[in-house]
């Protein structure tokens, strides 16, 4: 039995509680390159950081060291106060869900299959997946608008439905923290859109804490509460996207001039990258 519902959990942890995570002084090497020195922040119930920054900056080492896949030499990451090196593999996937860049699978899963799969870290290990765990992927693909797609093998699907159920896999997790790494990347203008609002709408809606890493800018900091600018695997600024989108943050980071204008309608920044300074 689960100890609570999907999507109606007001009690203990789940997305009703006052969690929050704080990453303390992240420095991390590749043998000798020094790809993370000294990162941190805070995210607090239902925000949105949006990580940028150039290529090589250290975006996807940074969510990596957040859920330990990679073990950085320095620096803490606690979950509501708890050390997560204090937790097991799957103890830290009930926490934090991931939809990497371009998952591959190496069989054709069913839609229904793949997001089951985000069930495992809450089986035992010799247990099957419960009606439970059937209803809470179901609601998992409700969310995400796959259920339609449930009995299609993954990968006939096109890039943003994939996305979509990758997406719905995490949240079968029911993690309180999402990292997303560059969840926009080959989709189309629509689907950009569409996989953003969603993420915005769980946040807002169900608390969930998320770390966006993208490339874009102008969707960074449409979507984010707060963005983080890392140049060379440190942080050049953070705070809210207006204080981290200046004229002056992306020549020294990207070394472009750029003009930064406000829209009304997206209520966000813009950015129009103009060429060498
Ligand atoms: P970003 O996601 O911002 O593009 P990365 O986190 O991928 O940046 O990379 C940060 C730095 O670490 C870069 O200098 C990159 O070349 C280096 N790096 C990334 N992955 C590896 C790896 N597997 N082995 C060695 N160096 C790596």
């Amino acid at each position: 039995m689960h100890r609570f519902s999907f999507f109606s959990c007001e009690e203990k942890r789940g997305w009703g509680g006052n969690i929050n995570l704080t990453v303390r002084g992240i420095t991390f090497y590749y043998d000798s390159i020094k790809a993370l020195k000294d990162v941190g922040f805070e995210l607090k119930k239902g925000e949105v950081l949006g990580i940028i920054g150039p290529n090589g900056s250290g975006k996807t080492t940074l969510l990596r060291c957040i859920n330990m896949t990679l073990e950085p030499e320095m620096g803490t990451v606690l979950i509501d106060g708890r050390n997560i090196l204090e937790m097991d593999r799957k103890e830290v996937a009930r926490h934090i869900g991931v939809v990497p860049q371009s998952p591959a699978f190496s069989f054709p899963f069913s839609v229904f299959d793949v997001v089951l799969m985000g069930r495992t870290p809450w089986l035992n290990r010799f247990s099957w997946e419960s009606s439970g765990d059937i209803d809470i992927a179901r609601r998992a693909m409700e969310i995400t608008g796959t259920l339609s797609l449930a009995a299609r093998p993954i990968d006939e699907l096109s890039g943003g439905e994939k996305q979509r159920v990758i997406i719905a896999k995490a949240l079968a997790q029911q993690p309180e923290i999402l990292l997303l790494d560059e969840p926009t990347l080959h989709l189309d203008i629509n689907h950009q859109l569409e996989i953003l609002e969603l993420i915005k709408k769980l946040a807002k809606e169900k608390g969930l804490m998320v770390v966006l890493v993208s490339h874009d800018l102008n969707l960074a900091a449409r979507y984010s509460d707060r963005l983080l600018l890392l140049k060379e695997g440190k942080i050049f600024s953070t705070g809210p996207p207006g204080d981290v989108i200046t004229e002056e943050g992306i020549r020294e980071v990207y070394g472009v001039g750029a003009e930064i204008s406000f829209n009304k309608r997206t209520w966000s920044y813009i950015v129009v990258p103009l060429g060498s300074p």
